[in-house]
Order: structure tokens, then sequence, then C-alpha cells
């Protein structure tokens, strides 16, 4: 792979996935950029900080030592060196990180730092797998492939629900529901690059396509 692939969409669309599989499977890196919203948030909830309270999460975004790995076997997570892959995938941060990612000093900081990983990995590997909200509309807008992952609000839920089971993590069908579309709402609405697809992208709706057969179609594409 040559360049950057932007994979954008909702949650529960089966976008990790597909970005960690697809990057594997490409010999490139890979760039959860949701994690490094989700590593503000967890800094801002340990700090005491109000999500709501613009202006001391950008104080605090400026302060934070975030770090993030770029191998598709193993993307770390790490806040201040401290492994917390796992506490940023938890409840408090699901429901915090719209509030958070909604700051614009926040999305300047973490683009540009996005950016420069980017351009680091793409000097060493040549490619790279990059997924989240703002990728083919803001971060990487001259990626040569971009994508843009939809599905339905049943199979986002459900998606969601068998993650929590899976990792252990308690919660309904309906909770799962409400806290994925609660948060699709928030960052399609807000006023800083919010959700949405880039006019050139591909979409795939994942609901009645097998995430398999969506990766051996993003492969074939992201190989001519
Ligand atoms: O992809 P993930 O569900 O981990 O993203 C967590 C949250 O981070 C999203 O709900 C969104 O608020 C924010 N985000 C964003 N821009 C990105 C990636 C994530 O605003 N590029």
């Amino acid at each position: 792979l040559h360049g950057v692939v932007a994979l954008d969409g909702p949650s529960g669309t089966g976008k990790t996935t597909v970005a960690r599989t697809l990057a594997a499977r490409l010999g490139a890196g890979y760039l959860d950029t949701g994690a490094m919203y989700r590593l503000v948030t967890l800094a801002v909830l340990r700090a005491g900080v109000d999500p709501a309270d613009a202006t001391a999460v950008a104080e605090l975004a400026r302060r934070v030592e975030i770090g993030v790995g770029t191998s598709p076997e193993l993307p770390r997570a790490l806040l201040a060196g401290e492994d917390v892959g796992e506490e940023i995938r938890t409840e408090p941060v699901n429901r915090a990180v719209s509030a958070v990612s909604a700051v614009p000093e926040v999305r300047a900081l973490l683009v540009a730092s996005q950016r420069s990983i980017i351009a680091q990995v793409l000097e060493g590997t040549g490619g790279i797998v990059v997924e989240g909200r703002d990728i083919g509309t803001t971060v990487a807008p001259d990626a040569p492939l971009k994508v843009f992952l939809t599905a339905s609000e049943e199979v986002r839920a459900a998606r969601r629900s068998a993650q929590d089971t899976a990792a252990g993590r308690e919660s309904s069908p309906d909770e799962a529901r409400e806290s994925v579309v609660r948060r699709d709402r928030l960052d399609s609405t807000r006023a800083a690059s919010p959700l949405r697809a880039a006019d050139d992208a591909v979409v795939f709706d994942t609901s009645e396509l097998k995430i398999d057969q969506v990766i051996v179609a993003l492969s074939e594409l992201a190989s001519q």
C-alpha cells in the first residue's frame, strides 16, 4: 500500500476490525484516532475536569502526554506512559468523549499530531490505514482511498453490546443502543469537523455485508 487509506464512520460499523485487518494484510501502519480522543477524555475524567467545560478541557489537552502505537497487531494507548488500552473503552469515557472531541482546540492539537504520525509512518512503511470520523474530510483530505462505513442502528447497537460482553463489561442491548445513538448524534451535529462522508468516499453499508467481504473489497481497491 502506498499512501493513506482514510476510514471513517460511526461506531459499531466494524471500522476497527476492518482497519486493523486491512493494515495487517497490506503490511501498512495503523492509526486509531478515536483512541487519541479517548486518551484526552480519560485524562479529563481523572483530573476531575468537567467535560462540558471547554476552556478547562482545552487547557488540560495542551498538557497531557498521550501516545498511540501504529502497529495493527498491537495498537497501544498510553497516558503519561501508562497503558490504558482497556480503560479508554469503558462507559464513562464513551459518555464524555463527544463533549471533549467537540472542543476546537482539542481537535486542532490532535489533528496536528495525527498528521505528524502519518508522515512518519509513510516515510517508514509507505502506507497507513487511519480510522476516525474526519480523516477523509480533514486529517488526510488528499488520501487516495477514502472509505465510509455505515450500518443500521440495530446492527451497530448489537455489535457494541457483543463487544462489551466479550470485554467482560455488562451492558444491556438497550443501554448499548442508547449509548451508540447518543454519541453518533453528538459527533454528527458538532460545529467542528462533524462526522460525515467525504464527497469522494466509497460508502459500504455493513448491515448486510459481512466484515470479511468489506475487507476483501477494500484490499482490492487499495492495491489498484
Ligand atoms: O472511534 P471511537 O469510537 O473510538 O471514537 C471515540 C470518539 O472520539 C468518537 O465518538 C468521537 O467523538 C471522537 N472522534 C472524533 N474524531 C475522530 C475520531 C474519534 O471526534 N477522528
